[in-house]
């Protein structure tokens, strides 16, 4: 709606309030008098409903939305919107470049134009806070002489310290590797995050009086049961650093590697000499980032998998972004053995697949081609076809072939908790999620506070908004380096992705439709023709003061938001 246009509806509406003491029938042509009242309801948008670290993303947009309406400065805004991510994950700047944002996928903005840019706003903000070191805000000092140690320093430790210590708590972490980050460091490679990022946001938790204790396996320098007899609850979160392997004669040749151990060497510093024709096994994270990593290593490589693109699980951009960076992909093709010459493995014995039914997973099986092998050159091969964990003092925790298996306050045991990978394979920002959600299970274990958790508001579709009230405003995408300047001497370490600038991500926070929460549009005030709508301090949500409402129901259809329920 224009400003002419609220104009004239304001004068309408004044003309329609001396008009009602002579009785009146309806307002604005809502339909006529009912007994139905309008209701403020907040909802969940779809962002925040997807984001499995239950990041509170309208939250943050905004605030920084909300800037220039309530005089604050920009950098103020900035950081209360870094503090509002805080709440809920102390990875903004990692998140903000690994997550395959989910959010976006379910965007409600997809049906105006297209998603807010949520993941490269989530990256300029994380950039912020590293950039003016902000400290993360304790939430209260409820914890104040507990002790929790957390086992590993991945993103589901790191975040469930991080959670505890904003509650007081004396938090210890123990880490096997020499450095923390888990996979962040020892598998995705530098150019996709660079660890000045890693490095200053682990620093921020270690600011708050975390104490992180690198090389120190639990289960071979210290015994679980040390741990546990130590600390008043413990954390598990040991990720799956172990490799799978095809089960194929000659694989233990020198020149073969699982995709994890490869990663681990190049991002440790000890890249292995692969040759000039990598050939990789897979189709998830771990292969794409072998791929891309053999390629910037000077192999000209080749994946192989067994199915299609539409079934591969790897990120999609991801895949992308192999394909763009001249990776070659053979789909349908399954490894059937390794040809060795002198104890190496010169080729990949491979047959053509073609999908059949679906298995247990949901995705058509591959089914061999009778007759069509064929061999695939190399000079390393890296099958990377996932991970497990390396369980060590946990294995009374294990129930036959399942992982960790936590139960619905995270617990394994009495005072032990778990989370991450090591439950299940999946993203940074469920680690966060785990680490984060166990956290105030086990804040409730020390305090023997019975754990409530009210259920989320509910869900706000576009069915329930007026998309028409948005303008049409074109997304603000990231920045890539392009194609043919990423290959020089710095490749494993030059960042691809350049993000958004400044201007962008206002502008990226001005799309957000707020939906489900009221964003003081005063649409429900103007076309309320008896009064009820209470317009409270600015950046508050309105209330309603029913005393004169006659249910014409204006209000409801009017929000664009989806703020307004009727009952
Ligand atoms: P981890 O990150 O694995 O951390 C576990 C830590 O525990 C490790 O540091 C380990 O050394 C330590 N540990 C293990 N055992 C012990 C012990 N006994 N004592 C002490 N310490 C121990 N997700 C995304 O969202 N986006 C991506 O782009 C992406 N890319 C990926 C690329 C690769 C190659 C891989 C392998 C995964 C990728 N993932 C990605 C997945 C993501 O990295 C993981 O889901 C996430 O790191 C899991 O976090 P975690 O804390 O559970 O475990």
């Amino acid at each position: 709606m224009g400003l002419a246009e609220l104009k004239a509806l304001k004068k309408k509406k004044k003309k329609k309030k001396l008009k009602k003491s002579a009785g009146r029938g309806g307002g604005g042509g809502g339909g006529g008098v009912s007994p139905l009242r309008p209701l403020y309801v907040e909802k969940t948008p779809p962002c925040i409903a997807e984001c499995p670290a239950g990041n509170n993303i309208r939250g943050w947009l905004k605030i920084v939305q909300n800037t220039e309406k309530l005089d604050r400065s920009w950098e103020e805004s900035y950081e209360m919107a870094w503090h509002e991510i805080s709440k809920y994950s102390p990875l903004p700047g990692v998140c903000g470049r690994v997550c395959p944002h989910p959010c976006e996928g379910a965007c409600n903005r997809k049906e105006k134009d297209s998603a807010v840019s949520i993941n490269a706003f989530e990256r300029f903000l994380g950039d912020y806070g590293i950039e003016h070191k902000l400290d993360h805000i304790k939430l209260n000092d409820e914890l104040a002489g507990k002790k929790v140690a957390i086992v590993g320093a991945g993103p589901a430790g790191l975040t469930c310290a991080q959670q505890l210590a904003r509650r007081g708590a004396s938090v210890t972490i123990f880490e096997g590797f020499p450095e923390t980050g888990g996979m962040l460091r020892y598998g995705i490679p530098p150019y996709r995050l660079p660890r000045n990022i890693l490095d200053a946001e682990v620093d921020a938790i270690a600011r708050m009086g975390v104490d992180i204790q690198c090389n120190t396996i639990i289960g071979k320098d210290k015994s679980l049961d040390d741990v546990k007899a130590e600390f008043d609850a413990t954390f598990i979160g040991i990720g799956a650093h172990e490799g799978l392997k095809l089960r194929l004669e000659g694989e233990e040749a020198p020149n073969v590697w699982s995709g994890a151990g490869f990663l681990h060497d190049v991002n440790s510093g000890n890249a292995p000499d692969i040759g000039d024709a990598a050939v990789i096994i897979g189709g998830g994270n771990s292969a794409i980032d072998a791929a891309r990593v053999a390629k910037r290593l000077g192999a000209k490589t080749t994946i192989l998998y067994r199915r299609t693109r539409e079934e591969m699980p790897a990120i999609a951009h991801e895949i992308d972004s192999a394909i763009e960076e001249e990776i070659d992909l053979q789909y349908l093709t399954a490894p059937i053995g390794v040809k060795l010459e002198g104890g190496r493995a010169v080729a990949v014995q491979c047959l053509r697949m073609e999908l059949g039914e679906p298995d247990d997973s949901g995705r058509r099986r591959p089914v061999p081609i009778d007759g069509s092998e064929f061999e695939v050159p190399c000079t390393a091969l890296i099958p990377a076809i996932s991970q497990r964990p390396v369980f060590r003092d946990v294995d009374q925790y294990i129930e036959g072939r399942n992982w960790l298996q936590p139960n619905e306050t995270w617990a394994v045991d009495d005072g032990v908790f778990a989370g991450g990978d090591a439950v299940n394979l999946d993203l940074v920002t469920t680690a966060v999620g785990h680490g984060r959600k166990a956290a105030e299970y086990v804040a409730d274990y020390l305090l023997e506070r019975k754990p409530v958790r009210p259920p989320a508001p509910p869900l706000v579709k576009t069915d329930k908004m007026r998309l028409d009230h948005y303008e049409e405003v074109e997304r603000n995408d990231r920045a890539w380096v392009p194609i043919a300047e990423r290959f020089g001497g710095d490749a494993m370490t030059l960042e691809v992705d350049l993000g958004i600038n400044e201007d962008q991500f206002k502008a990226e926070s001005l799309r957000c439709m707020s939906c489900g929460l009221c964003f003081q549009c005063e649409k429900c005030w103007m076309y309320c023709q008896s009064a009820c709508v209470l317009k409270g301090e600015p950046g508050e949500p309105y209330s309603f003061k029913l005393d004169t409402c006659d249910g014409c129901k204006k209000c409801a259809e009017e929000c664009p938001c989806g703020y307004v329920d009727l009952q």
